[in-house]
């Protein structure tokens, strides 16, 4: 556990204490990754600086064409926001799954996004719902697809003490759907997940885009599964097509939750089951 824990009040005291602390530091918000990494003697840092408070990330805040979401927003918040309900179904979706109650009130969508975790639920969706991600160091800021954020597992494209500010998701209406599979119904991490949104028209999807979750190194878009969706209607023949091309962009490893195998199986029935309830 670190020597110091900090707590600036906002931003611009966090880029004014920076130079002054240890090397080895690390924003803390939720805590529920941080933590337990701390408790489980894998994290190493000298300094931890909590960013819970900070007024510029707590807030959901609509524009006229986008919704932003800030990184410290708990899980727990955007089950409530009706705003989200309506511009990121798929997020929404993800919600149920992710943890229990306790420690969706604790846990933030940006700390969800930097741990990088390939079994992100929050992350997963926020890939499907194609958003983009806000980032700031010493009052520069510059904003990434997501898809770009992560490079692999535990490895994002944050250099050293950037912060996440917050995602933003351009308004349009879509359904969204999120089906995970894990070792229950709900509290578990996934074996194989699937986010789903789709722009509908007349029985026909026009835009489509698919993410996997524990299935490769980083919360997956899956390009090709969501171009072959574009513009069709959702029939049994398109769906069972889909369902066997998103096998071949997954690429799961075996451990202790699942098998490869069993997993590149999933992921196909989770999307197929996903499209039906979106049909
Ligand atoms: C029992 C248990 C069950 C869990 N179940 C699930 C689950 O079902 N689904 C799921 O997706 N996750 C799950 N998790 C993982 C965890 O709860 C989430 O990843 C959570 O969203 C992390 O957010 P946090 O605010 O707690 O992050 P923290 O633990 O505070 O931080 C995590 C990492 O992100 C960095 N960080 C945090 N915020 C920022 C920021 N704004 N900018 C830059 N870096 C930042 C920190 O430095 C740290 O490296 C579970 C964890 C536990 C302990």
């Amino acid at each position: 556990m670190p020597e110091i824990i900090v707590k600036p009040s906002n931003l611009k005291e966090l880029w004014k204490m920076l130079p002054g602390l240890p090397a080895r530091r690390r924003y803390l918000a939720g805590g529920t990754d941080l933590v337990t990494a701390g408790v489980a003697g894998v994290e190493h840092s000298e300094c931890w600086i909590d960013i819970g408070d900070l007024p510029e990330l707590g807030s959901i805040k609509e524009a006229a064409g986008s919704l932003f979401i800030g990184s410290g927003v708990k899980i727990s918040e955007i089950e409530s926001s009706k705003a989200a309900a309506r511009w990121c179904p798929a997020l929404v979706a993800a919600i149920p799954h992710f943890a229990s109650p306790s420690l969706r009130n604790m846990a933030t969508l940006g700390g969800n996004a930097a741990n990088a975790s390939p079994c992100a639920d929050g992350a997963c969706s926020l890939v499907a719902e194609g958003a983009s991600v806000l980032l700031a160091l010493k009052g520069k800021k510059r904003r990434l697809p997501l898809v770009d954020f992560f490079l692999g597992p535990k490895l994002t494209a944050l250099k050293k003490d950037e912060l996440i500010l917050g995602f933003e998701i351009r308004k349009r209406r879509h359904a969204g759907a999120y089906l995970k599979l894990g070792p229950r119904a709900y509290f578990g991490i996934s074996k194989a997940a699937v986010a789903v949104t789709a722009e509908l028209s007349g029985g026909a999807v026009k835009r489509v885009r698919v993410a996997l979750g524990s299935v490769a190194p980083v919360p997956l878009y899956a390009a090709r599964t969501s171009a072959f969706l574009a513009d069709k209607k959702l029939s049994a023949e398109t769906i069972a097509e889909a369902s066997a091309l998103v096998r071949t962009e997954a690429s799961p490893i075996t451990d202790t939750r699942s098998e490869a195998a069993y997993r590149l199986d999933m992921c196909g029935v989770l999307l197929e089951r996903a499209l039906k309830s979106l049909a």
